[in-house]
């Protein structure tokens, strides 16, 4: 699922809980129930090198998206943590896949079967309007839940 929504779905665990470790907690979980849904996302297969000016642009418009929604709150604690604990599966999944087998992966071969787990969470689908369905749908249950 794009980070895009993962960010913007997370928002609504800063609005309704207090404590930063229960809303990054909570953050997290959602994004593996998220990743559950028929979804499309960005394929890095389908690139000659993974594209990282692609995701860039997810991850940046995901922000932007957010402080237009709770503009001057995006930096409390709440929402960081919210934000955070909603993209942190596929951050350090991504991290995984950039470092490829070899010498560093060992740093993190403590979590492959999380990454396992996380990859076998996917319902995804190559065809971007069936996948983003669930996606719109999912932003703007959050946008009702924070207005
Ligand atoms: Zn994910």
């Amino acid at each position: 699922m794009l980070s895009f929504t993962h960010t913007l779905i997370s928002l609504p665990f800063a609005v309704y809980l207090n404590n930063p470790l229960i809303i990054f907690v909570s953050a997290f979980i959602f994004h593996l129930l998220a990743d559950s849904f028929l979804h499309w996302n960005i394929f890095p297969d389908e690139h000659k090198r993974f594209p990282f000016h692609i995701v860039a642009i997810d991850i940046t418009s995901g922000l932007l998206a957010a402080w237009l929604l709770i503009t001057g709150q995006l930096f409390t604690w709440p929402f960081i943590f919210a934000i955070a604990g909603g993209n942190a599966p596929d951050v350090i999944q991504t991290i995984w896949i950039i470092i490829k087998p070899g010498k560093y992966r060992k740093y993190l071969a403590w979590a492959a079967p999380f990454f396992n787990f996380h990859d076998r969470l996917q319902v995804e689908t190559r065809h971007p309007a069936k996948g983003l369905i669930s996606q719109f749908i999912l932003i703007l249950l959050a946008i009702y839940l924070i207005v």
